[in-house]
């Protein structure tokens, strides 16, 4: 099935024996870092870290039109800054592509994925797609390929949210793998390279937590284990508004990685880290990590927008 072993990485050939707790940061290189990247990096760490685990990083680039010059550099280097400490190399999705090819081949052998050629239009405004092409049976060169989804409530209990559930077909409908143009989508990658890289908790941003039933469906049809999620209360400036590329939050500035690390430690609600060396912060942050104290919003003085 998988035609390039050699991008699989080595937590994966250990005869698949998979370990208690590997976290990872899944930056997608859309834009420089940002101080609520950072907040989901130092989460997913100490997590990591408390829980006796490892940690994975994996640069998401398979959007490349979305890619923004000079962000993979950016992410890259504060992660170094920060001293993040690997269990893995990096990995990169636009290196794995045949991988994902190859999980489409295997859910179209087993007639759980159909080509589409509706453009956005035809869907209407709700966005939710509703089988248009589901008994066509078209080929699928140059169409979407969707994967569909059950008429079923798909629940899961979040570890800082709590219970979150949502019925596909109600509130989506088939949804998208492979864009028309050959972009694979987030759902797919994710969901395969999580499995590949053995993680067994994700911690990340609430922006995704609505993705997570799209996941856990995916990683579901292909017969993989499920994960705890965790999903971060997202930062937000004193206006309301949340820290993103789009609102063009400020880049993390390489040269304050002490201080912003502190920040981010403060944001989390975790107990005070002394201003040293980042990995010594980080080590005392472990010690002390508490995911009771995360608050539900985490809000930012003025700086970061
Ligand atoms: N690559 C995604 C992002 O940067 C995160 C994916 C994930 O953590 O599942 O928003």
């Amino acid at each position: 099935m998988l035609n390039n072993p050699a991008l699989i990485p080595s937590l994966f050939k250990e005869g698949d024996k998979r370990m208690a707790y590997v976290g990872r940061f899944a930056p997608s290189p859309t834009g420089p870092l940002h101080f609520g990247s950072l907040i989901t990096a130092v989460a997913s760490y100490c997590d990591a870290r408390a829980h006796h685990g490892q940690w994975l990083v994996r640069i998401e680039d398979t959007d490349i039109p979305r890619i923004y010059p000079g962000s993979e550099n950016h992410i890259l280097a504060c992660l170094d800054a920060f001293q993040f400490e690997m269990d893995a190399d990096i990995i990169f999705q636009k290196n794995r592509l045949d991988i994902y090819d190859a999980i489409i081949d295997q859910l179209h052998q087993k007639h759980q994925v159909y080509a589409c050629q509706c453009t956005r239009k035809m869907l209407g405004s709700n966005h939710i797609y509703t089988g248009t092409c589901l008994n066509l049976n078209l080929s699928f060169e140059q169409k979407a390929i969707r994967v569909k989804v059950p008429d079923q409530n798909i629940c899961f209990k979040d570890r800082l949210q709590g219970i979150h559930s949502s019925n596909l077909q109600q509130d989506l409908g088939d949804f998208v793998l492979k864009r028309r143009d050959g972009i694979m989508n987030y759902q797919l990658a994710v969901v395969v390279d999580d499995y590949l890289q053995g993680i067994t908790h994700v911690v990340r941003g609430a922006d995704l937590l609505d993705n997570t039933e799209r996941q856990i469906w995916l990683g579901s049809l292909l017969g993989y284990p499920t994960l705890q999620y965790m999903h971060l209360p997202l930062a937000m400036n004193a206006q309301g508004q949340k820290l993103s590329k789009q609102n063009l939050a400020q880049a993390i500035d390489l040269n304050r990685a002490p201080e912003l690390l502190q920040q981010a430690i403060h944001a989390l609600h975790q107990p005070h880290v002394d201003l040293d060396t980042p990995k010594h912060m980080l080590k005392q942050a472990i010690a002390q990590w508490d995911i009771q104290q995360i608050p539900h919003t985490i809000e930012l003085q003025g700086t970061y927008l």
